[in-house]
């Protein structure tokens, strides 16, 4: 994690490391190497840049606290009850022994105060400790409870010793420090690092740490100067200066990070010309009034009137179109498609997996009916002959519209001329996938409609598809009625049971989906064909039909499954979460999930789309087992709560944590030093705003008020790389 943030270091500073200098003592540089520092020295120096990367006083600088200490908050030792939670102490250490031998050995000391005595252990820089550590000293110890043979103690707690100096210290806040074993056993733990940063801050001048906003940001929005910032950050003085240090810092990341974002947005409209998409033709107006089923609904229209802008604006198009579960993205995919038609272009649409490209296909055949459109199907499966057809049907144009898998963008396929790409389901292809389409063009690049397949949260689009315009469905079609979600366990197993039987006989169709996180986990299996044997048992043939489908089975055999409930000639699927994503069959109305506290909230919401697609209520059923953790108790309870996917994408964004929601994994976008996408949205919002309006007054920063941010990007240009990518 340490490693993470320091490449954010890049924010910030000019890298100037390896050729690191020795200043004297008046001034000091922020590209003075660490070694000079009063304090450090060489052996420390070597130890601070391997353990932490710290190589210069900048880095020191922007090595934050990850805990302040607030000095003002005592516990007694007979507050010290609940296993967990975090305690801090002040009493005299009346013990230190070692116990234990070779990688057992231990310390292990006992603190008391007056109203009891706590154990300490420590098993790491054990002797380091007992040099240092002195019986009848008062100390002040911090650390997390934990039970051990029936009584609490306090494994590795941070210790300082109780000085005349600290004990009167008028903060009340003492910043923590990430450190490790190493540097601990030079002295550089919590404490020690604390001291160096002190001796830094009280080094360097303000001229060395020069401000990156314009006077007319600091002031319009109540940000401390960065000098400021980065004191406070450091050494607040109460909870109000350290929010006000860290809500600047905050800014300053995600401020710079937008600017940037929004600039290589500008520069690639200005600079790619794009095809000119102008008129509204006879397949669209032709599907519009003879084919299409039902009504758009308002939002469907207010996105198809932004695509239609945006085709025919001459610049390309590079859109995000965001919509729950089920509010009809696909409708809207096929009418921007037929606007490129309609322009003599060609369209495609590409999907992550067989089935779905598979079942686009079926429904947008479907849906055209006999328009005249010709159109093809590619994916792996599609072999010999058969592919040699389609391919040279798509070079010499005759295809209008070509739906598949990533087959789409390997290099032997050509097209005659690609107008429009149509990206389904974005989190599963790659960045590379995604670029790969602007090259299938014949001159200009085609426009790009990426679609998400569940909602993310605003500030997450806004971060990781800052440079794509984005457009929001939030509307559903008329008359669905919201799933209704319970959660269950093994004691209600036969009511569920007895549930499946009342729908199936009213000719509804049920899922029953098993976790497998690895499609080759061997337990996972077994616990799925055990559920298949199970219901094998209670649903019989011949009144009784199962599909089963997971991520072993041949395509093929998978394929045949799918249909047959499709079809309707099964009533159960049993399944894994290969049919998680986009599969359409409105007569199912129950989604069970098994062992669903396993799920991810955005894997529940997608799994629970599966349902609900038709006019009667359907049921989404969360079986579970009955322990569960905390953050597993919270998802399901937010599935039962709500059916709004972009609450919900709101509340999978807290508790994993930006980096770890679904396809993000590999986005370098998400690393912030102290900004938290979870719960900094609205100076997020903000930072975007006052980007946006920037450069919309002054694009390239020339204006003299901006000459702070021209200077600070072009100083940490390195960075730039990172993000140019992402498109
Ligand atoms: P998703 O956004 O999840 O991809 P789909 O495009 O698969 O949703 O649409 C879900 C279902 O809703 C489909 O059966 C589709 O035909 C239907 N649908 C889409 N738009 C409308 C509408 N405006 N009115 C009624 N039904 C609609
Ligand atoms: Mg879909």
């Amino acid at each position: 994690m340490l490693q993470r943030h320091l490449k954010q270091f890049l924010l910030y500073l000019p890298r100037t490391r390896p050729g690191a200098k020795a200043h004297g003592p008046t001034t000091m540089p922020l590209d003075t190497a660490i070694e000079y520092l009063k304090g450090v020295g060489p052996q420390r120096a070597e130890v601070l840049k391997k353990e932490l990367g710290v190589f210069t006083c900048g880095d020191l600088l922007f090595h934050f606290p990850f805990r302040y200490i607030d000095r003002t908050q005592f516990h007694r030792v007979s507050d010290i009850q609940t296993e967990g939670e975090q305690y801090q102490v002040k009493g005299i250490l009346r013990r230190l022994e070692t116990a234990g031998d070779g990688r057992a050995k231990r310390l292990v000391g006992t603190l008391r105060d007056e109203t009891g005595a706590i154990e300490l252990i420590w098993f790491q820089g054990v002797q380091w400790l007992e040099r240092n550590l002195k019986v009848g000293k008062e100390y002040v110890v911090f650390g997390r409870a934990t039970q051990f043979g029936g009584r609490m103690n306090i494994p590795h707690p941070e210790v300082e010793e109780v000085t005349p100096e600290n004990a009167q210290s008028a903060r009340s806040f003492d910043p923590v420090y990430p450190s490790t074993d190493k540097l601990t056993q030079k002295g550089l733990d919590a404490k020690g690092l604390r001291k160096l940063l002190r001796t830094l801050l009280d080094g360097i001048s303000r001229a060395e740490i020069p401000e990156t906003l314009p006077d007319f940001m600091l002031e319009g929005y109540r940000l401390l100067p960065r000098w400021e910032a980065l004191q406070k950050i450091h050494f607040p003085e109460s909870q109000q200066e350290l929010d006000a240090a860290a809500r600047r810092l905050k800014f300053e990341e995600l401020f710079f990070l937008q600017l940037r974002l929004l600039q290589i947005r500008r520069r690639r409209k200005d600079a790619s010309k794009g095809l000119v998409f102008d008129k509204i033709g006879a397949y669209f107006n032709r599907f519009y009034r003879e084919k299409l089923p039902f009504e758009l609904t308002e939002a469907q229209k207010r996105v198809l009137r932004e695509i239609r802008t945006d085709l025919a604006s001459g610049q390309q198009m590079n859109r995000l179109v965001q919509g729950d579960v089920g509010s009809g993205k696909t409708v809207v995919a096929l009418m921007s498609m037929l606007m490129a038609i309609d322009n003599g272009y060609q369209a495609c649409m590409m999907a992550p997996t067989e089935i779905l490209a598979q079942q686009h296909f079926t429904s947008i055949t479907e849906l055209l009916g006999e328009l005249g459109i010709n159109v093809g199907f590619l994916s792996g499966t599609v072999k010999g002959k058969k592919r040699a057809a389609l391919l040279e049907q798509l070079a010499a144009g005759n295809l209008h519209l070509v739906i598949g898998t990533h087959a789409l963008i390997e290099d032997w396929v050509q097209f005659k001329n690609l107008g429009l790409a149509i990206i389904d389901e974005q989190h599963r292809f790659g960045v590379e996938q995604r670029a790969a389409l602007w090259k299938k063009g014949a001159g200009l690049p085609p426009h790009v409609l990426v679609m998400t397949a569940t909602p993310i949260p605003r500030t997450l689009a806004m971060t990781l598809y800052g440079d794509l315009d984005v457009s929001v469905i939030d509307e559903l079609p008329p008359g669905r009625k919201p799933v209704t979600t319970t959660h269950r366990n093994e004691h209600h197993r036969l009511r569920v049971q007895g549930f499946l039987r009342e729908e199936i006989a009213k000719g509804r169709q049920a899922y029953v989906v098993y976790p497998m996180i690895e499609e080759t986990e061997k337990a996972d299996m077994l616990n799925l064909m055990s559920g298949y044997e199970a219901l094998s048992r209670d649903f019989p043939p011949p009144q009784y039909q199962i599909s089963i489908v997971h991520g072993k089975m041949k395509a093929a055999d998978k394929d045949y499954e799918m249909r047959r409930f499709v079809k309707g000639e099964t009533q159960i699927m049993v399944a894994t979460t290969v049919i998680e994503v986009g599969v359409n069959v409105p007569n199912a109305s129950v989604m069970v999930v098994e062992n669903a506290e396993r799920f991810g909230l955005s894997q529940l919401h997608q799994l629970r789309g599966r349902v609900g697609r038709g006019a009667d209520q359907s049921y989404c059923l969360l079986m579970s087992g009955f322990k569960l953790s905390a953050d597993g108790r919270e998802r399901l309870q937010t599935m039962v709560q709500t059916n709004d996917g972009f609450q919900i994408a709101e509340v999978d964004l807290r508790l994993r944590g930006p980096g770890n929601l679904e396809g993000t994994q590999q986005s370098g976008m998400l690393r912030f030093l102290l900004a938290d996408l979870g719960r900094d949205g609205q100076i997020l919002t903000a930072a975007r705003e006052i980007a946006s309006r920037i450069l919309e007054a002054d694009p390239a920063l020339q204006a003299p008020e901006n000459a702070r941010l021209r200077l600070h990007l072009e100083s940490t240009g390195v960075a730039a790389r990172v993000w140019s990518k992402i498109s």
